[in-house]
Order: structure tokens, then sequence, then C-alpha cells
């Protein structure tokens, strides 16, 4: 077990910590999340370390990315667990703020991008990425990191930090965290707590398609429709709702018919026993 980590509310406090640590010469790194933390967040703090000298971690559970208030009810929370964990970990500070601080009463000020949140989640999520977009701002300009990690876990919100960091000219590097799975393949996720053991099992046709579908890619099959029908025939199931199953192109998440030429992904969405779970997987090209 590392030092205790600070536990920061707002601003000032924050700002007092960043201030002092830039005094001192060392490098801030952080790791925004939503809490119930496991081993992929943990994986991005450890990330997060090999880059800087300090890390930081946030847990906001973000009113404005939820389009489903029944979701943002029944999302998990274990403030005294996670913190067990960032400690274990080394983390140096949790900023966790109020959902009224961070939208005072007459708030109106929001970050858009045109196009990477069209597709996919943007699709069946409305507002979703304007609320994650918006926060991750927020949360960027309270903390002032040098180095910011997010998991491929969520791509399509990964791929739009990027590239609103570059488009805003935010000081800040981004960095990629490998999607972090089950022994048994499946995506870790806070919202696994809530699928019963069947729904569990079933959950497992996610992960099984997305390898079923880069092994007939690494044999050679190229067309998006025949990978999206390996993935959807492991999904066939009772019990199961594809939401989407994509090959898009990594860049700008624009759908491809052919995979192989550019780096692209199949990115998933489906309801499991009342549960939305998502996953991708890389289909790099030269794979053969
Ligand atoms: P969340 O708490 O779900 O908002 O996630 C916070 C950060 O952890 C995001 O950057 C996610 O992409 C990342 N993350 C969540 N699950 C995983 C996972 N299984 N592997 C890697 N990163 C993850």
């Amino acid at each position: 077990m590392g030092q205790k980590i600070l536990v920061l509310e707002d601003l000032a406090a924050v700002q007092k910590e960043v201030r002092a640590l830039r005094r001192a010469g060392k490098s801030i790194g952080f790791v925004p999340t939503m809490g119930y933390l496991h081993e992929g967040h943990i994986s991005l703090i450890h990330l997060a370390r090999r880059h800087t000298d300090h890390v930081f971690a946030s847990i906001f559970v973000n009113p404005a990315q939820f389009n489903n208030p029944k979701d943002l009810e029944s999302y998990p929370r274990d403030i005294p667990r996670d913190l067990a964990m960032l400690e274990s970990a080394n983390t140096y500070a949790l900023f966790m703020p109020t959902p009224e601080w961070m939208y005072g009463p007459n708030f109106e000020t929001w970050v858009n991008l045109d196009k990477l949140p069209l597709p996919h989640e943007g699709a069946h999520r409305p507002g979703h990425f304007r609320g994650v977009s918006t926060v991750v701002t927020m949360l960027f300009n309270v903390v002032q990191p040098d180095v910011a990690v997010f998991g491929e876990k969520d791509f399509q919100q990964l791929r739009i930090i990027e590239r609103m960091v570059d488009d805003l000219k935010f000081p800040i590097q981004i960095v990629r965290g490998p999607l972090v799975r089950e022994s048994d393949g499946l995506a870790m996720s806070s919202r696994n707590v809530r699928l019963s053991a069947e729904a569990r099992s079933r959950a497992l046709g996610i992960s099984r398609g997305l390898s079923a579908a880069l092994d007939a890619y690494k044999g050679g099959q190229r067309t998006a429709k025949e990978l999206c029908a390996i993935v959807r025939h492991h999904l066939s199931q009772p019990g199961i709702t594809i939401e989407y199953v994509e090959l898009a192109e990594e860049k700008t998440l624009q759908p491809v018919e052919r995979a192989g030429h550019e780096p692209t992904r199949m990115l998933v969405a489906a309801v499991v026993g009342g549960v939305r779970l998502i996953d991708n997987m890389a289909l790099p090209p030269g794979l053969r």
C-alpha cells in the first residue's frame, strides 16, 4: 500500500495540489472515471504512472452523458472500495466533484463535435457525446494534466477526445489504454455487476463473436458484410438485442465495406438481460 490518497472536492483544493506539484517540477497524469472501478481502470492508472510523476483520478457519474435516467439511477457506486483500489495503485489524488458544482443552475456552455459523435454510440444515445466532451473539458480545465489516459474500451469516446484535444489546442497528451478483459473474454465494465449469471454467460457471445471475426480476418476475410455476419451469428440468442455491429475506419469512425487498407475496428453494442454492453476489436492492416 502506497501513500494515502488525497480526496479533493473543489477547484481550489485541486489547484493548491497541482500548483505545489508544478513548483516541485513534477508532471501530472489524469484518469477520469465514473467509479465502481475494475482492473481496466487500474490499468489506466498504471499507464498514467509510466508517463508522469503523479496521477490524479476523478470519479464523477456525469448526468449529462446519460440519455436514460434509469441507467443513471442504477449506475453502480462504491466509493470506499474505489478509494482502496486507487490507493493500492499509488494514485496521488482523487477529484470527486458534485453534480451541483459541475452543472450550476445557469449552466449553458456545451462542447460539441460535428461528425465523430454521429454514428454508432451517438446514433443510439442522443446527447451522450455532448455530455462526454463537455465534462472532459471541465475536468481538464480543473486538473490541467500533462497526460490523460483513456481506454480503448470506449473507442468512439477515445477518438472524440483525441479530436477535441487537437482542435481546441489543449496542451495535454492523450494516451490510449488497451481494452482489459475478464479471463473468459468479457470486456470489463462497471455495468457487468448488473448482469445475472445467465445474462453474463450469454454476454460472452460479444467477445466470442469479435474474436471469431478477427480469426476470419486473419484467415483472409475482408468484407464488412461477412465479418459483421460472424459477430451477429454469435449474438443471435434469446435475451440479446443487438444495437449495432459495424466495421469502421478508426480515424473517422465511418463505416467501411472492406477491412485491410487502413486501421479498422469492429464495433458492437448489445443489450443483454437488460444491460447495455459495448465492445470492440481492432482489425489492423497487413495481418495475414
Ligand atoms: P468509465 O468509468 O466507464 O467512464 O471509464 C473510465 C475510463 O476507463 C474510460 O477511459 C474507459 O474507456 C476506461 N475503461 C473502462 N473499461 C475499460 C476496460 N475494460 N479496459 C480498458 N479501459 C477501460
